[in-house]
């Protein structure tokens, strides 16, 4: 499942490459003592393939070194540390390195940014004294040394996982859903369109999809959320093709859950809380007292809509390129079906069958394949615009992020949104 609320603070794309030097008891005490250490000078040397920065210190240090991008950084952090009186400035640009920074961070932390001019891997180590030298610590920058540390990069480990877009097929069985004038059924289009989007999304590397029905069968709403969630989906789409009495209008929408819907939801969970033990954005709720855990499905809710709402508008963005849009912007609606707290879910009208036109094309695989790969295309370029922690589309996001346009319906909503056809709960 997706767990928005709670993986902001792991979303950095940090690669801790080396952290503390090995302390003995006695440099260890001496660390922890209020004075710390003094950096005495910051040198620098370029060779033909690496870079060595050397911090002269006054004793021995903790550290903590990290390699950063956008833009491509190498940070390293001294607990308890501080420039000595006297110290020369940071050192000029050279090699690889295009600008040395330095602050002093609350609680005594000293900070030495090194700005570098594209990734490199970087190794540290605490050298001991010498008859020349007092402690220094060294970090090599480049180079394919054997003894060069792997850096270990925390948002793409070799076992990043792959996304799990949960894809629902409106209706089935006993419920056809909206019928056209020629007897086009909506839960055999949107099962048709279902299956070809979760084949263009199961090519995509990075990604696989789950269906909530494969076949002509009947699913409860509920049944739809909690087999997305026990998926541990990372978004939740949802596929119509309705029908409205006027059989003029046409187009697509995408709808999100309203903030109506939302809190009554969240009233519900709240309720039902202990007898259940669903787990929201990873943390149980069942244990915590009203407000924590009131507090803690509002957090969740609110990064579940707001993921729902950027995602929603990258799939309308695309849709522009099928044919008519409906409602231009992402429509906000009480639909069950997008109810799931910690999933950023979407509900696509892909067409009103109710329109004689429309119903007609919405028969064709080539019409069925238009609005899958819509689908599947909107979908993509969220995802890479803005990808979960620990997934293979975080990894291949930051080293080649794919050529997608940015959607150009990007309208903050700042009025009320438009209710259209849905005013209570439904599965649309
Ligand atoms: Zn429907």
């Amino acid at each position: 499942m997706s767990t928005p609320a709670f993986s902001i603070c792991v979303a950095l794309s940090l690669a801790i490459v080396a952290v503390a030097a090995p302390l003995s008891p006695a440099t260890a005490a001496a660390h922890t003592a209020a004075h710390g250490v003094d950096v005495r000078a910051v040198r620098l040397w370029t060779g033909p393939d690496n870079t060595r920065i050397v911090l002269d210190l006054s004793g021995s240090a903790q550290h903590t070194l990290a390699v950063m991008k956008n833009p491509d950084r190498v940070v390293l952090d001294l607990p308890g540390a501080r420039l000595a009186a006297g110290a020369k400035g940071m050192p000029a640009a050279a090699g690889v390195i295009k600008e040395v920074r330095m602050a002093s961070r609350p609680g005594g932390e000293l900070r030495i940014v090194f700005d570098l001019a594209h990734s490199i891997h970087a190794k540290s180590f605490l050298a001991k004294p010498n008859d020349r030298y007092g402690y220094r610590l060294v970090i090599d920058l480049g180079g394919n040394g054997a003894a060069e540390l792997p850096v270990r990069v925390l948002h793409a480990p070799p076992d990043a996982r792959d996304l799990i877009i949960a894809i629902d097929a409106g209706h089935g069985g006993e419920d056809p859903g909206a019928i056209g004038k020629n007897g086009t059924r909506e839960k055999d289009v949107v099962l048709a369109i279902a299956r070809v989007l979760k084949q263009r999304i199961d090519a995509e590397p990075g990604m696989k999809a789950v269906l909530t029905r494969d076949g002509d069968y009947f699913v409860p709403l509920r049944d739809r959320m909690r087999r997305a969630r026990a998926q541990q989906a990372d978004l939740f789409v949802s596929i119509h093709a309705d029908a409205i009495r006027d059989r003029s209008v046409d187009g697509s929408s995408v709808y999100i859950l309203s903030q109506r819907g939302a809190t009554d939801e969240a009233s519900r969970w709240l309720a039902e809380r202990e007898n259940a033990s669903d787990l929201i954005g990873g943390v149980s709720l069942d244990d915590k007292g009203d407000v924590l855990a009131s507090v803690l499905l509002d957090l969740s809710q609110t990064a579940s809509l707001t993921a729902s709402h950027a995602a929603a508008e990258y799939v309308l963005h695309h849709l522009y390129s099928v044919g008519e849009i409906r409602k231009p912007q992402v429509q906000e609606a009480r639909f069950m079906v997008l109810k799931s707290p910690d999933i950023p879910s979407m509900l696509v009208e892909t067409a009103y069958i109710s329109n004689p036109r429309e119903e007609q094309r919405l028969r064709g695989a080539a019409q069925q394949a238009k609005l899958a790969a819509a689908i599947h295309q909107g979908v993509r370029a969220y995802f890479y615009s803005d990808p979960p922690a620990g997934t293979r589309i975080a990894q291949m996001a930051g080293f080649a992020a794919p050529a997608t346009a940015a959607p150009a319906t990007t309208v903050p909503s700042a009025s009320p949104p438009v209710l259209a056809t849905a005013t209570n709960d439904s599965g649309g």
